[in-house]
């Protein structure tokens, strides 16, 4: 479903980005791993064109997309959810929430509201509150449930975990698991390897823009080498 095929990104002189490749089948979910600064994030923004790529080429569902603009993505089926769980403060969470689905392709249907409802009831309570009230986990699920409502083919999630409490964590990466399910691919890029992996499908390492390992989830966690030398548990 996405393809990412020596992609390179530059920050003037320093080279975020150099040469990796990954795919992601649909119904896959691929965690991207690594320390602060090994280009996790930059990897995201360049396949979403906010950062422009040096090199390389990254396809979506076999059309290449090179040259589309950012905006244009969320109608060809790709999301982004950035770190931070950005939401707008001042408008209701129902109207964040629509906002999704306006991105990408008009308005969103009562039906796919109330999907997004089922899967995180927390919101549905508080629809009609103001975004900025919610708590960092309720926020995370808006904005992933914000995600949804363009009706993704590809999901890119910056960094989720962080700063929530375990539990809430637990919660969020078993509603991702379920997600795929429907066929979603999802890119997650995550410092909390350990909780990644137990949901991922495969693992991708990486250190000074570089890919250094790439395996299936459980091959990854059962190397203690691997998870000694760059993934620290
Ligand atoms: P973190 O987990 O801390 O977010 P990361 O793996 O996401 O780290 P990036 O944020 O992609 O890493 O950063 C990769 C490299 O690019 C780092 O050396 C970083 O300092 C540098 N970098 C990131 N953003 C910029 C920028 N806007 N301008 C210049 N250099 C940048």
């Amino acid at each position: 479903m996405l393809t990412v095929e020596q992609l390179s990104a530059n920050y003037g002189p320093v080279r975020a980005l150099d040469s990796v490749s990954l795919s992601v089948a649909p119904g896959e979910i691929t965690a991207v791993l690594g320390a602060n600064g090994a280009g996790k994030t930059t990897l995201l923004r360049t396949i979403s064109g906010l950062v422009r790529p040096s090199g390389g080429r990254v396809t979506l569902a076999g059309r290449d997309l090179t040259g589309v603009s950012t905006e244009d993505l969320p109608g060809l089926g790709l999301a982004h959810v950035p770190e931070g769980r950005g939401v707008l403060a001042e408008l209701t969470v129902e109207e964040n929430l629509r906002l999704g689905a306006l991105g990408a392709r008009g308005r969103a249907s009562t039906t796919e509201l109330r999907r997004v409802y089922d899967l995180f009831p927390v919101l549905a309570d508080r629809k009609n509150g103001l975004a900025h009230v919610l708590s960092g986990g309720e926020r995370q699920m808006l904005v992933i449930g914000r995600a949804l409502l363009s009706r993704p083919k590809v999901l890119l999630l910056d960094e989720p975990s962080l700063g929530l409490a375990p539990r809430i964590v637990a919660q969020i990466f078993e509603l991702l698991r379920g997600l795929v399910l429907d066929g979603l691919a999802v890119v997650l890029v995550e410092q909390n390897a350990r909780s990644a992996l137990s949901i991922a499908d495969h693992g991708v390492v990486l250190n000074l823009g570089q890919v250094v390992v790439r395996r299936d989830a459980a091959a990854l966690v059962s190397d203690d080498g691997l998870r000694h030398a760059y993934l620290g548990f």
